[in-house]
């Protein structure tokens, strides 16, 4: 038994290992799903600000707590990435298997962002081990856009 399972089992000795708890639902992750539908990159704050505004009657799951709870299980899920536009802000979006697959141009300046609708990694990432379950991959390309490269200096 690993190290880590000795240690789960000394505080939960009544669940078995593996048993689903990530799995659940929670009323928070369903509504971290449908803001995250709505939203472009949110961070946890603006997926709080969104919950409160659409569900303003919730307890549970209204929380910024229960929101990071949801947003780690959900990226443990695979159903999630962070992103990091070095804003201040950890932003997210969901994993798309198709098309909508895409990267992201950031200004540093203005903190405009474009998408980059192709994926230069997917090819290579695929010829890597086997053993190993990619679940995603960041590729975020920093520098100045247009708007900014003509203002002064
Ligand atoms: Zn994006
Ligand atoms: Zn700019
Ligand atoms: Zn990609």
């Amino acid at each position: 038994m690993s190290e880590c399972l000795k240690e789960f089992g000394k505080f939960n000795s009544f669940k078995l290992p593996g048993s689903p708890v990530l799995n659940r639902r929670t009323p928070s992750s369903q509504f971290v799903l449908d803001a995250l539908k709505e939203l472009e990159h949110p961070s946890a704050q603006d997926i709080v600000d969104w919950i409160r505004d659409k569900h303003p009657n919730t307890k549970r799951g209204g929380s910024l707590t229960s929101v990071y709870r949801s947003l780690n299980a959900l990226v443990e899920q695979g159903e999630l990435k962070p992103i990091n536009f070095n804003d201040g802000h950890v932003r997210y979006e969901p994993i798309s298997q198709n098309r909508d697959h895409h990267h992201h141009f950031i200004c540093v300046r203005c903190n405009a962002v474009a998408l980059l609708n192709t994926c230069p990694l997917e090819p290579f990432i695929k010829q890597l081990t086997p053993d190993f379950k990619v679940l995603y991959h960041n590729l975020e390309i920093f520098g100045h856009c247009t708007a900014c490269q003509s203002k002064a200096q």
